[in-house]
């Protein structure tokens, strides 16, 4: 049986083509028959382009619907999709068209000049222009394709897409995306979430990354539901659009920003069933909050981009703030001692490891480190750290990298962060290890103030004195205007410990 996961969403296009699939705000509207149209006629442009089956397809452009339909034309003809976040700049795309060996590097009109070089130097077949209005070449030669409606013949674990992972911890690692990986999770989360063809998505998330990508697209796709595509998180846009809505997927600043507005209440979300966060962890008072203005419990999910999703929050049930619940249908989580692999019980922080059919293949071109990565029982080590409550819900900690060790004792960055955040005064909190020639890492807070409010080094200091052990409490106190996100809203740690690196020395 073909196991290609466009046949996942084929159906949709045949049982409903005059529903409208993806809308905008500046009134484009696609139906799923254009979509089908228009990605048919793209997967004749690639053919034509000499993309076959298995050759990578480097998409760095601006979000727009018919990126969309870049992506499931080359799941017709059997490429490998690869976004790349469009803040990469010349040098990171280079490493990149040398890591992956693309045939073909669709970038955004404006960065042409500079993308033809960059593609000859790395013997890349061929280039097309993609723009946010759908200008540029690619559509130019698509407009003169006639529709090819053939459907690569693929087994389950075929690639569907590399997707570099957001480069958090290190330099980006491609995670190799199977048919089969993707399959299983949009169905799972689906599922879980109770999609079905009524719900309308308002997708505010970069398409270049496996929240907005996968999680949001794959499942509108399977379900046959619909979706408001917005360029960027416009707080205000996305209160207008959610009377015609039902569900909304952001990463933890979506609700920070949308809680900022005094329009935010409950007749605002009357239509809405279902908000959910991810991406990055969820500060439980966010989720209060957000429960006490509009009465909705956010339903916060992990996952990462080589396992697509693991866990969710219970659709009916309890969502427990600053848990992210338990593995999803078909997945496995558990706890273990990083070092022996020994797996600990309920209440015991350890690594993170999670099996299942939407765990990834392996790195691209990155064996040893794949093989590092995994138990010999097929458990991938996610590089977090966790801990699985008595009832079964798992709370992340931070990451492994994060982890501080001073004075050869373990300090979780997440305790000491909410301590620090239960002062009055403090908005949000990040603590890091900074080399201390005595200690070896030096446990180092970095602080930002509610707006108009005071705080001094000694009063935190104090304050933590009474809480937590002594070799936990920092050494010292930095107050910053904010704390370094990138898009997804991942506060960027490296950042600030190369910022203070020499604060001990
Ligand atoms: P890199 O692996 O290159 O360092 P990254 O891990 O940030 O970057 P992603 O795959 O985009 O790249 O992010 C996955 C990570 O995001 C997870 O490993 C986890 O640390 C974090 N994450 C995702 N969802 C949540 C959540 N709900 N709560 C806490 N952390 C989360
Ligand atoms: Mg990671």
């Amino acid at each position: 049986m073909n196991q290609n996961l466009y046949l996942q969403f084929a159906d949709n296009f045949e049982r409903q083509p005059d529903k409208v699939l993806i809308d905008t705000p500046n009134d484009e509207r696609f139906r799923y028959r254009d979509v089908l149209a228009i990605s048919r006629r793209m997967a004749n442009v690639l053919r034509d382009t000499g993309v076959a089956p298995g050759d990578r397809v480097v998409v760095q452009v601006d979000k727009s619907p018919q990126v969309i339909m870049l992506y499931l034309a080359c799941l017709q003809v059997g490429a490998v999709y690869l976004p790349l976040n469009t803040a990469y700049t010349g040098a990171e795309v280079d490493y990149f068209l040398g890591d992956a060996e693309p045939t073909l590097y669709v970038c955004r009109p404006a960065d042409e000049t500079a993308a033809r070089e960059l593609a000859g130097q790395r013997r890349v077949a061929a280039l097309e222009t993609l723009g946010a209005e759908g200008e540029g070449s690619l559509m130019q030669r698509v407009a003169d394709a006639a529709e090819d409606d053939s459907v690569a013949v693929l087994q389950a674990d075929d690639l569907a897409a590399i997707l570099y992972t957001s480069g958090t911890t290190g330099r980006s690692k491609g995670a190799m995306l199977t048919h089969a990986n993707l399959a299983a999770n949009s169905q799972a989360l689906a599922r879980s979430w109770r999609f079905s063809a009524d719900d309308h998505l308002l997708h505010a998330l970069p398409i270049f990354h496996t929240h907005g990508l996968f999680v949001a697209c794959n499942i509108v796709l399977t379900v046959g539901a619909s979706m408001t595509f917005l360029p960027r998180l416009d707080p205000e846009l996305l209160i207008d659009l959610m009377p015609m809505a039902t569900v909304l997927m952001g990463v933890p600043t979506f609700y920070t920003r949308l809680l900022a507005s005094p329009r935010l209440d409950r007749s605002a979300v009357a239509n809405m069933r279902l908000f959910v966060s991810g991406s990055a962890p969820l500060l439980a008072e966010t989720h209060q909050e957000f429960h006490a203005r509009t009465g909705h419990a956010i339903l916060e999910r992990y996952g990462m981009t080589e396992t697509n999703m693991n866990t969710s929050n219970p659709y009916d049930g309890e969502r427990r703030p600053g848990t992210v619940g338990f593995a999803l249908p078909g997945s496995e989580v558990r706890i273990t001692e990083r070092e022996s692999g020994e797996i600990l019980p309920p209440g015991e922080t350890g690594a993170v490891e999670v099996r299942g059919p939407n765990v990834f293949k392996g790195y691209w071109r990155m064996p040893e480190k794949t093989a590092a990565e995994f138990r010999e029982d097929g458990f991938f080590i996610t590089g977090d750290l966790g801990v699985i409550d008595d009832d079964g819900y798992l709370s992340i900690v931070g990451r492994d990298k994060d982890l501080v060790i001073s004075g050869g004792y373990n300090v979780y960055p997440k305790e000491i962060e909410q301590w620090i955040d239960e002062l009055p005064q403090v908005l949000e909190s990040a603590v890091i290890g900074v080399a201390h020639p005595d200690l070896g890492e030096g446990v180092t807070a970095c602080v930002v103030l509610k707006s108009g409010q005071v705080l001094e080094e000694s009063q935190v200091l104090s304050t933590l004195a009474d809480k937590v052990a002594r070799y936990k409490q920092p050494k010292r106190v930095f107050f910053i205007d904010s704390l370094p996100r990138n898009v997804m809203g991942k506060v960027q740690k490296n950042e600030l410990r190369s910022r203070y690196a020499g604060t001990y020395q």
